[in-house]
């Protein structure tokens, strides 16, 4: 080839690299971002009703910034999320980044597990490319469905540079949220998540993305958890104290087979006095317990008001129960050295 028509291909190629559309794959779940109801004034919807075809035609603009691909990973609301629907999920989060295919995922999911999916894949996919979680309040057939626009968003969040290396966040109401701090907080409105311990880390507005901060604990390609290495995770149970408890779900619990339980208990984590002992009998019998609190933020202390030492209980550090529960499961199918888990509380 003479010289200046190479120089004129790799100019040609550079151009053609430099417009090239980034490739955001659109995984579906469900949730009433894909629900619907019967008017635009219904209270009442069925969650999963939408396929994921239907919620992309409803934001065509995406195209103009992005090559759309979209998935159906299952279509359900996500009080019905179970480990399955993860498995299939992370496994092809995970394949798609990190074979190339894509440049970033969205994921389309219910908000009422959004957080524990999200700190899910944040712990266990392998790669610092961008992966979205999207939601909606309203249904797709509501007056002012927030749905759209939210996904207008999310695929803006996903092209968006600087989401790399942030883990898995969660964009809705034109805020960006880090997997680990974002939790469901009000059951309504469309403000509903917050980072309480830390606050949002970002906003997008009409797709205008700007970050303030950055998630610091372990994630995705820094994280102890690989979704290729898990077969199955343990099972978890939480619960949760209140004033004149009694000891019975937690003797349940550990008769019938829990390898560890989350204690949401009242205040820094304190269970009734005769929960506290029944949990103590289930660490001599092998099940990891760890103390957390079901006050929503803050951190929940070893040796507060509890002798965790005497009892041998570990400490959440500053997770809610529904993500605490989510790291000890992971945990437990690493170890059962409480010393290394709970060093996993502290670093994840
Ligand atoms: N239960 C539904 C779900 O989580 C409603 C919540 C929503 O998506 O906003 O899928």
């Amino acid at each position: 080839m003479r010289f200046i028509t190479k120089v004129v291909f790799f100019m040609f190629v550079s151009v053609v690299v430099a417009f090239a559309k980034p490739t955001i794959y659109i995984l579906a779940t469900g949730g009433t971002i894909a629900g619907s109801g019967s008017g635009a004034l219904d209270t009442s919807y069925t969650s999963g009703t939408v396929t994921v075809d239907k919620l992309i035609a409803a934001v065509p603009e995406i195209n103009k910034i992005a090559t759309i691909k979209g998935e159906q990973i299952s279509n359900i609301g996500s009080q019905e999320m179970n480990n399955e629907v993860w498995f299939k999920l992370a496994n092809r989060v995970n394949e798609l980044l990190t074979s190339g295919k894509a440049d970033g995922v969205v994921i389309t999911h219910g908000t009422d597990t959004m957080e524990e999916t999200a700190y899910f894949l944040n712990l266990v996919v392998k790669s610092d490319k961008p992966i979205v979680m999207v939601g909606a309040m309203r249904s797709s057939s509501s007056l002012s469905a927030d749905g759209p626009l939210n996904i207008f968003n999310a695929v803006n969040v996903a092209i968006n540079k600087e989401t790399a290396g942030k883990g898995v966040v969660v964009t809705m109401n034109d805020e960006i949220h880090a997997a680990r701090e974002v939790t469901k907080t009000n059951t309504t409105g469309v403000e509903t998540f917050k980072s309480p311990n830390a606050g949002k880390i970002g906003t997008v507005f009409y797709g205008n993305v700007k970050y303030y901060m950055s998630p610091v604990r372990k994630h995705t390609v820094n994280s102890a958890f690989d979704i290729t290495k898990i077969k199955e995770l343990p099972r978890v149970d939480i619960i949760y104290s209140h004033s004149n408890d009694n000891p019975d779900f937690a003797n349940i619990a550990i008769k019938n087979g829990a390898k560890g339980i989350i204690s949401a208990g009242m205040g820094n984590g304190n269970p009734f006095p005769t929960v506290i002992e029944v949990l103590g009998e289930g660490v001599k019998k092998g099940v990891v317990v760890v103390r957390d609190s079901r006050v929503g933020s803050g951190e929940t202390t070893l040796n507060g008001e509890v002798d965790d030492t005497k009892y041998g209980f570990l400490a959440s550090d500053n997770l809610n129960a529904q993500k605490a529960r989510v790291l000890l499961m992971l945990a437990l199918t690493q170890t059962n050295d409480k010393a290394k888990i709970q060093e996993f509380f502290y670093t994840h």
